[in-house]
């Protein structure tokens, strides 16, 4: 195993306002992804009576535990 030279690496030094930024935002879209899963129920679908989007979500959605059949 080798391991890098202290005086090679060089630190990530990331200001908390940004961090607190880019966290928010990751935490937001995946709130948004999560709610876009779990919506289309097929019976109270996104585009009206279509399932095309509850089918490519389907084995997310069983992975997140919604039910669906
Ligand atoms: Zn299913």
């Amino acid at each position: 195993m080798t391991s890098i030279p202290a005086e090679r690496s060089t630190p990530v030094v990331l200001p908390v306002s940004k961090a607190v930024l880019w966290l928010g935002l990751t935490v937001l879209a995946a709130l948004l992804l999560y709610y876009f899963v779990g919506v289309d129920q097929g019976a109270v679908s996104v585009f009206g009576s279509d399932t095309h989007v509850h089918e490519f979500v389907h084995d997310a959605r069983h992975l997140l535990g919604f039910p669906c059949h």
